[in-house]
């Protein structure tokens, strides 16, 4: 599979600017989340089990064992990207924020940042501190959790936030020069093509600079597991994806990366559905449905020039 040659990849991008490929280390930075811990709400989104993302145990060992072990696994790179995956990164006090970052940043090997978030939890004193690291020459990526546009699908999943919250701190960031990759969900509860591409019409209209698509999956732990057991929620199955996700790359304008355009989750955390249980069997899916339909920007008239030479995945 080679995803580069339909649709611009944020792998293949770092690879062109960096000249090597550049991967992307997880890290629990010890965050909470307002949305648990009882400052907006107890219970969480409801599709949320951050430990079907990530191993929480790694939380007890420090942002440079937490790197070197990774960057010990792997073969194919000798630089990487920082990323601040686990629940609200950019929740705590700056001088917190700063010691987190920075001791990412002093391994030699770190080319930069990426800060995952939600779109109501960004202070203004975090975005002056990436912008530094940004001024300092370091790829720097707030990855905003947005999920859906809809405001009426947000309470429904109890994000906690809405669609304003979003678009205010993604002008702030902008007007900084940080650069914004927005995640999305395809097949939430209620949400239907028409939606998912409203909501990227939004996303596009607020200004982006990177995407990632997840197929929503029921994991256990979470709300909507509840919901699922009950009967009152069928995800998606992998044709509906790939058909929803083919058709919002084709909408998107080529100079926008993809991240990603695909999620998967390990059994017995993963409830449904059982193909999120592979992660290339989607990203193949995508890539088929593209390279017979168009690729990134088409529906646009956007034809996206690929570099035959890279084989990069997104990440
Ligand atoms: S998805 Fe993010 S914002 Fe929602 S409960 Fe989980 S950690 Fe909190």
């Amino acid at each position: 599979m080679q995803l580069h040659l339909v649709i611009n990849t944020f792998g293949a991008d770092l690879q062109r600017r960096y000249g090597e490929k550049i991967y992307k280390l997880t890290l629990h930075g010890g965050f909470t989340c307002p949305n648990r811990d009882g400052t907006l709400g107890r219970g969480g989104c409801t599709f949320c089990n951050v430990s079907s993302i990530i191993d929480e145990s790694i939380q007890v060992k420090s942002i440079h064992q937490q790197l070197a072990q990774q960057a010990n696994q792997m073969k194919k790179s000798k630089r990487y990207l920082a990323y601040f995956q686990a629940y609200t990164s950019t929740y705590a006090e700056v001088d917190k924020l700063r010691l987190m970052y920075q001791s990412a940043l002093a391994s030699a090997d770190i080319v930069g940042l990426c800060v995952g978030t939600r779109p109501d939890c960004v202070p203004n004193e975090a975005l002056t501190l990436l912008a530094e690291y940004q001024q300092q020459g370091y790829e720097v990526w707030l990855e905003l959790g947005l999920q859906t546009a809809n405001d009426h699908t947000q309470k429904r999943i109890n994000r906690g936030h809405n669609y304003a919250d979003y678009h205010y701190t993604v002008q702030k960031a902008r007007q900084l020069g940080i650069k914004v990759c927005t995640h999305l969900i395809i097949g939430l509860p209620g949400e239907t093509k028409r939606d998912n591409l409203s909501t990227l019409n939004q996303v596009l209209d607020s200004g982006v600079d990177g995407l990632k698509l997840h197929p929503l999956h029921i994991v256990e732990g979470s709300i909507m597991a509840q919901s699922w057991r009950a009967g009152r929620i069928t995800p998606l199955t992998l044709d509906e994806y790939v058909d929803i996700a083919g058709e919002l790359i084709r909408h998107t304008p080529k100079h926008i990366l993809f991240h990603r355009i695909s999620a998967n989750a390990r059994k017995p955390t993963l409830l449904a559905p059982e193909w999120c249980e592979n992660h290339w069997l989607s990203m193949n899916a995508v890539d088929k449905n593209l390279r017979q339909f168009g690729g990134q920007g088409q529906a646009l008239g956007d034809v996206y020039r690929f570099q035959s030479h890279l084989d990069v995945n997104c990440e």
